[in-house]
Parts: structure tokens; C-alpha cells; sequence
């Protein structure tokens, strides 16, 4: 199709540009998580961000909202291949754990950062292109690995300055194993067969489709017949209630609060065992920052040998609503230094001068020739910049530079020698 308009190309609905100054706080909440991975022993995995479609009608299962409707599944249009863009990860990373026999010499720790793609209705945290931390902990049956994960989650909430129990909360549950939840999926099957006319379209589709799901409903004309509903937890056996309770030991002892929510299922079909939920009353409806949990079926699923693993997604953007939320939102440091260049006979000089203090580690910033000498002022105050430096005809003559200080009053304007500019920065700046 010929593009004959001279509108402005826009960005996809629901995919959205991140911009300075916002970009502080990614970039401040990337490296808090990159320095929380290195210190817990996870390292980093770049998966591509298009998988066959396969991966996730496979990994996901057919019957999930994702699979159903959010997938941005579409054919190759050079070869026919079918292919999506992801809308999680999980299936990404054991699939590349299984592709390179990471497991070969024993567990994984592994974490991602980075975009995924959901075809939803774009509203304050959520949207198309969002983008989440996820970590795996790869063939540990825990639950200590299960534990070590959420108080690595509680570290970072700590060190993003949340108030636990405040600003996030954490939600527990346990899905059992297999035969557990077959013989739980039996009595809620006979529960809700027995109350269809109650029932949704959505729930009569899912009724045999994926049960569970049902649970997962948000009409609020269900809740009172889900509150109600046969509970998988009264149907774990020992070993799952064992798994189950050497969790709920250790987050005691670590008096991390939680609460067990006996209808916390996830939307996804792998889960088994440990799943949990960080959620929060600040953000409305989207409350949901963090959703994890153990996937021991996984591998096997993906054509892999079976191998327990564990993991959470996190929604970055939810996290930084929150950050905004709790008055925590990182902000653009500014240079240290503004160039104000009064005629462009010394831009030559000055940017030599310029580029010898950014090679010794200073920020400088300059719009050379924008505008009289005032507005040149009014933009070196706006930076945030400590100082000015007037890169004068007479003072370029004389081999030197003015030096007038923005912060401090007292401070008087000087002249240093450009042979002397980075001793001078050295001196005076904060590094
Ligand atoms: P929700 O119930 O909010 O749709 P979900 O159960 O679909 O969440 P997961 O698949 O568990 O979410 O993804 C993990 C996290 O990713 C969520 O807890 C949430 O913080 C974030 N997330 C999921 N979908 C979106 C989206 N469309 N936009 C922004 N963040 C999202
Ligand atoms: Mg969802």
C-alpha cells in the first residue's frame, strides 16, 4: 500500500516511547536489579524477543487468555513460519536452557530484563509493549530455592524504598502436584456443573476447557459462588503440604508477612506447587506488580527432561508507577559544567577545551550559538549544572575561559587558564 499521507507516522496503540527525563528511573531501577542479580548469583539471558508460535501454545497451553487473545501471533510473510512476539518469557528461557544443555553440570540461576508483547487494552500499567525482570531458578525442587527468591524480591522492594505490607504485600498458595489437582479440578468440575446457570460465558466456556481458570474470574458477580468453590489447597497431599510448609518456614523466620489466598492460581497452565503474587492497593485495578511460581512440568512440556524450576515475571512498568507513587521516581543528574559560547570564533578552541574535561570524566553540556547571552544563561541555570564556563572572545585571546558559578552566590566569577581547566574541574567538582 502506497503511504501517500503527510500525517506524521505515530507509534503503535499501546506501545509506548520511554523518554528523558523517565528514562532515569529505568535506568535507576535496572541497576538496582542488576546489582540484586549479582549479589543472590543469577546471571543474565537475552533470548530473542520473536519465538515460533509453538514455544507458547505449547508452554502456555491453548486455553489461556494469552494463547486465546493477547498473542501477537502472525506468519512470516518471506517463509510461512508461524511466530509471535513473546508474551512472557519463561518458556523463552527453559527452551534456550534445554536448546544449550545448560543444565548439564547442574541448577541455574537466570534472570532477563526486557520488552514483551500483549495484545490488551492499553490503560494506566498495562500496554502493549510492557516490559518485565523475570528470574529462574532451574532444577532446584526447593523450597528453599522458592524461599531464597521472594526475600530477594523483599531486598528489592527495600531497596526501591517500599514499605512492606504497605506498598506491597505478598499472596501464597500451593497448586499441588498432577493427581492433586486432577482430583481437585473432579470436585470443582461437579461444583460448578452443579451451578451453570450462574455461570458466565466466559466460565461455562472454561468450565471444561480449564476450570481453574474460572476461579481467575473478575465478574464480581461470581465471587460469592468462587469464595465457595472446592479448594485445591484441601486437596494437596504430603509431600506437596511438606513442600508447602518448608516454604512458609522460612518466610516466617525471615518475618516476612504473607498471606495464604487459597484462590491464587495464575493464569498460566505450568504452575505446580509454590505460586505467590506481590500485589498493591496503589495502582487500582492494575495491583498485580510481581506473579511467580514453581513450574516442575515445564521442561517436559518443551521436549526437555523433567526439571524442576521456579521464576517470577515482574511488571517494570507497575514497579515504577509505584516508585512515582511513594515519591521514590529517580531524576536525570545533571552536568556538572554548561558552555556558554558567546561568538562562534571560539568553538574550535572550546571544544577542545570541552573535550578534555569529558575525557576526565566530567559531564559538560552545550548548545553552542543558541540564542543571545542571557537566554545562554537562563539554560546553563535550568541544567542543574554547578557552573558555567564563558568561553569569551578576550578571555580565548588571553588563553583562558570564565568561570562563574551558578549555586553559589559567593562564590566569584574567575578566569583559569584552558592548560589549567581540568586541574580546576578536578578540584572543584564532585566526580
Ligand atoms: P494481569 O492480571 O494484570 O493481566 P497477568 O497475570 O496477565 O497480569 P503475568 O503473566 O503473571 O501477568 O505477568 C507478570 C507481570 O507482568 C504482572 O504481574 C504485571 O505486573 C506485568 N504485566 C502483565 N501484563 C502486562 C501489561 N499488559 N502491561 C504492563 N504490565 C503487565
Ligand atoms: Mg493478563
Amino acid at each position: 500500500m502506497a503511504d501517500t499521507a503527510k500525517e506524521p507516522l505515530r507509534a503503535v496503540k499501546g506501545m509506548n516511547d520511554i523518554l528523558p527525563p523517565a528514562t532515569a528511573s529505568w535506568q535507576h531501577l535496572e541497576s538496582t536489579i542488576r546489582r540484586l542479580m549479582d549479589r543472590y548469583g543469577y546471571g543474565e539471558v537475552r533470548t530473542p524477543i520473536v519465538e515460533p508460535t509453538a514455544l507458547f501454545v505449547r508452554g502456555l497451553g491453548e486455553v489461556t487468555d494469552i494463547v486465546e487473545k493477547e498473542m501477537y501471533a502472525f506468519e512470516d510473510s518471506l517463509n510461512g513460519d508461524r511466530l509471535s512476539l513473546r508474551p512472557e518469557n519463561t518458556a523463552g528461557v527453559v527452551r534456550a536452557a534445554i536448546e544449550h544443555s545448560l543444565l548439564h553440570d547442574g541448577g541455574k540461576r537466570l534472570f532477563y530484563l526486557g520488552p514483551m508483547f500483549r495484545h490488551e487494552r492499553p490503560q494506566k500499567g498495562r500496554s502493549r509493549q510492557f516490559h518485565q525482570f523475570g528470574a529462574e531458578a532451574l532444577g532446584f525442587a526447593g523450597p528453599d530455592v522458592d524461599a531464597e527468591m521472594i526475600l530477594m524480591l523483599r531486598a528489592l522492594w527495600r531497596e526501591l524504598g517500599f514499605v512492606e505490607d504497605r506498598d506491597v504485600r505478598l499472596e501464597l498458595n500451593s497448586l499441588g502436584a498432577p493427581a492433586e489437582r486432577r482430583a481437585h479440578r473432579e470436585a470443582l468440575v461437579a461444583y460448578l456443573e452443579a451451578r451453570r446457570d450462574a455461570l458466565d460465558d466466559d466460565s461455562r466456556r472454561r468450565l471444561h476447557t480449564n476450570p481453574l481458570r474460572v476461579l481467575d474470574s473478575k465478574n464480581p458477580d461470581l465471587q460469592s459462588l468462587i469464595e465457595q468453590a472446592p479448594r485445591l489447597i484441601d486437596h494437596l497431599g504430603p509431600a506437596s503440604r511438606e513442600h508447602f510448609d518448608g516454604l512458609r518456614a522460612v518466610l516466617d523466620a525471615a518475618g516476612l508477612p504473607y498471606r495464604v489466598n487459597p484462590r491464587l492460581v495464575r493464569g498460566l497452565d505450568y504452575y505446580s506447587l509454590t505460586v505467590f503474587e506481590w500485589v498493591t492497593d496503589r495502582l487500582g485495578a492494575q495491583g498485580t506488580v510481581c506473579g511467580g511460581g514453581r513450574y516442575d512440568g515445564l521442561f517436559e512440556l518443551l521436549g526437555g527432561k523433567p526439571t524442576p524450576g521456579v521464576g517470577f515475571g515482574m511488571g517494570m512498568e507497575r514497579v515504577l508507577l509505584l516508585m512515582q507513587e511513594v515519591g521514590r521516581a529517580a531524576s536525570m543528574r545533571p552536568p556538572s559544567l554548561y558552555a556558554i559560547l558567546p561568538s562562534p570564533a571560539s568553538l574550535p578552541r572550546a571544544l577542545v577545551a570541552i573535550e578534555a574535561l569529558r575525557a576526565s570524566g566530567h559531564s559538560v553540556l552545550m548548545n553552542a550559538g543558541q540564542g543571545s547571552m542571557k537566554a545562554q544563561f537562563r539554560r546553563a541555570d535550568g541544567s542543574g549544572a554547578s557552573h558555567a564556563l564563558i568561553f569569551g572572545e578576550d578571555e580565548m585571546a588571553r588563553g583562558e575561559v570564565a568561570v562563574k558559578a551558578l549555586r553559589d552566590e559567593n562564590e566569584p566569577q574567575r578566569s583559569v587558564p584552558l592548560d589549567d581547566l581540568v586541574a580546576w574541574a578536578a578540584a572543584v567538582l564532585p566526580r
